[in-house]
């Protein structure tokens, strides 16, 4: 076992006990986290984001990362057991811009978005790069295999080892084991699932351990974006923090009410809270 000692200085006699540090073969990162809201979020920058899927990979096991938005934050609040699972994935990211201006009021900021979709295109590349296979679950019939066909564009090699467009709504038990049994013969290194928040992010925590993948992760409309049936909002508007805006006008039937009424007012409520609040520790072992 390789171990790091702090020997001080003593007599052949009364020798100084030997202090260990810590065991550098099997040492636990420590993950910085923020508290915003109650959800907390890793305290990551786009590379280190990246640097930590690359270890989720090789360090066996199965992972999860949630992509947190307002909109989390909002569902969190409403429904404790979504926030005590959010607290529980391996990685939380921040991926909006109102997280970063958030985590301003508590001492410790994160340093900038890391949006979802560009996250996704970079395990993308780490999988066709390392030849790993990539499983994409949820949208609308004949979405993720679009979606395929234009990622295997940009990252030649990408092997899409299965898609599946589930029905809308809740799963039947049959159609969830179906799923499962897909997954298993399937055996990605990645899952994608896009079946909206709350539903994706709960559905990966409830069947992880069965699927035994290393990194899953909820992506939410990317497979859309990426097929060409949804658009990102311009580069400035993501830079001003405006992209919810870009949807709003886009969708504003289904999102009006999620933009206005939910998460307008837990913006307001989290910058109170956080504004006078202490720090609480906010430390986590990484996984
Ligand atoms: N979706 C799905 N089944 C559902 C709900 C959503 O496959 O029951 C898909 C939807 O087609 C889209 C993705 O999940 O591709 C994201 O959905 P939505 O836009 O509602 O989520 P948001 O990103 O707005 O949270």
């Amino acid at each position: 076992m390789a171990t790091e000692a702090l020997a001080l200085t003593g007599t052949a006699s009364e020798p100084l006990p030997t202090v260990t540090l810590f065991n550098t073969e099997n040492v636990s990162l420590i993950r910085p986290r923020v508290n915003l809201g109650g959800v907390m979020v890793d305290q990551v920058d786009f590379d280190s984001a990246v640097d930590r899927i690359e270890r989720f990979l090789t360090s066996g096991g199965s992972h999860q990362i949630a992509t947190v938005n307002l909109d989390f934050v909002s569902i969190a609040r409403r429904r404790p057991e979504f926030m005590d699972m959010l607290n529980q994935v391996d990685l939380a990211v921040p991926d909006g811009m109102p997280l970063v201006w958030l985590s301003r009021y508590t001492g410790t900021p994160l340093t900038e978005r890391v949006a979802g979709v560009e996250l996704f295109g970079a395990c993308c590349e780490i999988a066709a790069e390392q030849g790993l296979g990539v499983f994409f679950l949820g949208a609308a019939e004949g979405v993720a295999e679009e979606a395929a066909r234009n990622l295997r564009a940009i990252y030649p090699g990408l092997n899409v080892v299965g898609t599946y467009s589930p029905s809308k709504g809740s799963l039947s038990d049959e159609e969830d084991e179906y799923i499962v049994q897909l997954i298993q013969e399937a055996q990605p290194h990645f899952l994608f699932v896009a079946l909206g928040a709350p539903r994706q992010d709960v559905w990966i925590r409830e069947h992880m351990s069965r699927l035994h993948v290393p990194v899953s992760m909820g992506v939410g409309c990317v497979f859309d974006i990426y097929a060409g049936a949804v658009k990102r909002a311009p580069r400035w508007m993501q830079q001003l923090g405006l992209e919810w805006a870009f949807r709003l006008v886009q969708e504003p039937a289904r999102l009006w009410r999620r933009y206005l009424i939910d998460d307008l007012p837990t913006f307001a409520a989290v910058m109170l809270a956080t504004r006078g609040a202490k720090p609480t520790p906010t430390l986590a072992a990484e996984a």
